[in-house]
C-alpha cells in the first residue's frame, strides 16, 4: 500500500489540508495519509502554537468522514517525551514510522511547498529526503526552480539545470540520486491557518475555511480569542494571541536553532 506522512502544526486544520490531502491520494494512489501534528516544530518555534490536544482533537473532528485521512499521535508530547527528545523532528518521526510498516508498503511525505522552502534547515534533511518519496503540494505562484534551489546542496541541481527550471511551474517531479520530488499541482486553495486563526480572533465566520465541527469545536473552547478562556477547559490558554504560554516557555528554556536542541546555559 501506498502511505503518506503529512506533518504540520494544523493550528487549525482546514478545508485547504483537506484538499490537499485528497489531491495527493487519488494521484499517487496513497491508501493512508497520516495527519501529524507537531509539538514544537521546530521551523516554526517563533510562533507560539495552541496546545496539542486542541489541535489533535481538531484534526480528529476534520477527518471523521474521511476512511482513510487518519490522526496520528506520532508526535504526541508523551512520544517525544519518552524517547528523551525536546522537539519533534521529521526524520526521527518518518524512521519510528517506517518501523512500522510492512516490506511491501511505500512511504511519501506530504507538505506543502512553502513548507518544504525550508527543508534545507531542518534536522538531517539529506537523509530524510533519501527516507522516503516526497510529494510537494504547491501553491499558486511557485516555480520548479524554487523547489529546486530550496534542496540542501548535497542534493541540489546544478545552477544551470535550475535555471532551465526557471520559468516552469511547479509541476511534474524531480528525480535526483536518492531522492524523488513530486509535485502535486492541482490544488489551489488559499486557506491557511492564519487566515483562520485571523478571522477567528476578530470574530468572523470561519465555517468557509474549516469543517463544521471545527468551527464549533473553536467557538466552544474560544480559542484564538484574546484573553478568553472556557472556563472547564483545564488547558492553559496559549492561543496565538495569548502571551504567556507553555511552548514559548520551553522555547525560552531550550534554544532550538536549525533544527537543533540545546538547553540554554543558566
Ligand atoms: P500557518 O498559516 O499557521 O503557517 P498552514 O495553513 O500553512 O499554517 P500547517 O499546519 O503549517 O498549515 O500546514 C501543514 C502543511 O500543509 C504544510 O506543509 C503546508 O505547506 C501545507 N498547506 C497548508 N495549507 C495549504 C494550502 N492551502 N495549499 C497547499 N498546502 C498547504
Amino acid at each position: 500500500m501506498n502511505v503518506a506522512i503529512f506533518g504540520g502544526t494544523f493550528d487549525p486544520v482546514h478545508r485547504g489540508h483537506v484538499a490537499v490531502a485528497r489531491a495527493a491520494a487519488e494521484r499517487f494512489k496513497l491508501g493512508r495519509i497520516y495527519f501529524v501534528p507537531a509539538d514544537i516544530p521546530p521551523h516554526k518555534q517563533k510562533q507560539p502554537l495552541t496546545p496539542y490536544y486542541h489541535r489533535y482533537a481538531m484534526l480528529a473532528l476534520a477527518l471523521a468522514g474521511e476512511k482513510n485521512f487518519i490522526p496520528s499521535l506520532l508526535e504526541a508530547p508523551e512520544v517525544i517525551q519518552s524517547e528523551g527528545a525536546l522537539a519533534s523532528y521529521s526524520i526521527d518521526t518518518v524512521r519510528r514510522f517506517k518501523r512500522r510498516l510492512k516490506k511491501s508498503d511505500k512511504l511519501f511525505f506530504l507538505i506543502g511547498i512553502d513548507a518544504f522552502m525550508d527543508i534545507a534547515k531542518w534536522r538531517s534533511p539529506v537523509e530524510l529526503l533519501r527516507e522516503c518519496e516526497f510529494i510537494v503540494a504547491s501553491r499558486p505562484g511557485f516555480s520548479l526552480s524554487q523547489v529546486a534551489r530550496a534542496l540542501p546542496e548535497e542534493l541540489r541541481p546544478a545552477a544551470q539545470v535550475a535555471q532551465i527550471f526557471q520559468k516552469q511551474a511547479a509541476t511534474g517531479e524531480l528525480v535526483l540520486s536518492g531522492t524523488t520530488i513530486h509535485l502535486l499541482d492541482e490544488v489551489n486553495e488559499p486557506d491557511s491557518a492564519t487566515k483562520v486563526r485571523k478571522a477567528a480572533s476578530s470574530g468572523r465566520k470561519i465555517v468557509s475555511k474549516v469543517s463544521d465541527a471545527v468551527a464549533e469545536y473553536i467557538r466552544k473552547e474560544q480559542l484564538y480569542k484574546p484573553g478568553q478562556k472556557d472556563p472547564g477547559d483545564a488547558m492553559p490558554v496559549e492561543s496565538p494571541n495569548a502571551a504567556k504560554n507553555a511552548p514559548e516557555q520551553r522555547r525560552k528554556e531550550f534554544h532550538i536553532v536549525g533544527g537543533h536542541a540545546h538547553r540554554k546555559k543558566t
